[in-house]
């Protein structure tokens, strides 16, 4: 990913600084649809109205939103879209992103495993991550996402998960905690004992309050002091996962940056500022069921919907109709601040300091 995007960053820089040369995002988020089976206390998406575009529209959106490295769906739960296997591959077919991302929450055992191996199946070239949604253990688990058996269920998924990567090596499993008021005080025993499902990749993510899911207000962020020794403790152990034996690998550089960000996370919970440059409404976005389009789902504020440019991403994100330009003032003028991880990732990879730090580690094996 880093490879194709570097000669990239300087005009990603120069978009941001000059607002030329105009170039689409390279991290796109896509939410399928509002619906959940779920009822996370962190999480009121599911009672949002639902207008969701067809597989028909989200194809033609596809045709306009250039080559991003990144395309995450997401939800609710992408997975209660029958047609979710399509519409990842109408995205294939048209974008060739490096990597498609997809959470769930695991309950739909069969639906999560077919449509898996058909993406996988069809999206060769293209990494498919499916990150599985383990907030707690057992019970646990299944009070803070409001679904009795939840934990159960996403036992299943995770085991039908793990028997098709014996058949796809494009297929990449990882493990997804939120971290809220509700589990902070429980997070190491919890970490400790997902540990044993070895994912491909574990990653934790602070609840915010965000205008998407509609928990402004909702007081479910964990405060920064309690935040602070776990953001620690997960980038020590992002640090020893990165072991020299796998020195140089994929795996190293990403260990890498996921340490970097939990103490990027820690310093905005304190500071409550952007500690570096965010990049959402030049280099990320987000597109909304509906198609309205977002630089980023925490402010969810639409700059213009697809339907009304006939699905072409370009007249918005290039400022020729909508209210981008306004919202791009305020963003780089510091007005929000946040540590959602898909905006942070793709800040932290247009940023040259971190780049040089993450390459400075690389070489000197300093773990
Ligand atoms: S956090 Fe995810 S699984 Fe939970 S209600 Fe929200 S969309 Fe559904
Ligand atoms: S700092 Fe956070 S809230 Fe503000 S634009 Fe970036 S991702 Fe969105």
């Amino acid at each position: 990913m880093i490879a194709s995007l570097l000669p990239k960053i300087p005009l990603y820089w120069s978009f941001y600084k000059f607002g030329f040369p105009k170039l689409l995002p390279f991290s796109i988020v896509v939410s399928v649809s509002f619906r959940c089976n779920s009822r996370c206390r962190t999480c009121d998406v599911w009672r949002k109205p639902n207008d969701d575009l067809t597989l028909d529209e989200w194809t033609r959106v596809f045709q306009h939103i250039g080559k991003p490295i990144y395309l995450t769906f997401t939800g609710g739960e992408p997975f209660l879209r029958k047609d979710l296997p399509e519409m990842v591959i109408a995205a294939y077919e048209h974008c060739r992103p490096e990597y498609i991302t997809i959470p769930t929450n695991g309950i739909l055992t069969d639906r999560v495993r077919d449509g898996v191996a058909k993406i996988c199946a069809t999206a060769r070239t293209s990494k498919i991550g499916i990150n599985l949604s383990l907030d707690g253990i057992g019970a646990e688990h299944d009070d803070l996402r409001g679904i009795p058996g939840n934990w159960e269920r996403a036992m299943q998924t995770w085991r039908a998960l793990n028997e098709l990567k014996r058949e796809y090596t494009n297929l990449v499993l990882s493990i997804h905690t939120v971290i809220s008021k509700f589990n902070i005080a429980r997070f190491r025993e919890i970490y400790a004992q997902l540990q044993p499902l070895a994912p491909d990749s574990y990653i934790t993510e602070v609840a915010e309050e965000r205008v998407e899911l509609d928990t402004v207000g909702k007081n479910i962020t964990p405060l920064a002091r309690e935040y602070a020794p776990i953001a620690d403790f997960l980038s020590e152990r992002a640090h020893a996962h990165a072991t020299p034996a796998r020195a140089r690998s994929v795996a190293r550089i990403t260990q890498s940056f996921r340490a970097r960000y939990y103490q990027l996370a820690k310093r905005m919970l304190f500071e409550q500022r952007q500690i570096i440059p965010c990049f959402a409404g030049w280099a990320s976005g987000h597109i909304a069921p509906n198609g309205d389009v977002w630089s980023c789902c925490i402010r969810a504020e639409p700059i213009g919907n697809l339907r009304e440019t006939n699905y072409d991403l370009r007249p918005l994100w290039f400022e020729q109709i909508g209210t981008l330009r306004k919202v791009r003032y305020s963003i780089a003028a510091g007005e929000c601040a946040c540590p959602m991880a898909n905006a942070s990732y793709a800040n932290m990879l247009l940023h040259p300091p971190t780049l040089w730090q993450v390459a400075l580690e690389l070489l000197t094996r300093r773990v």
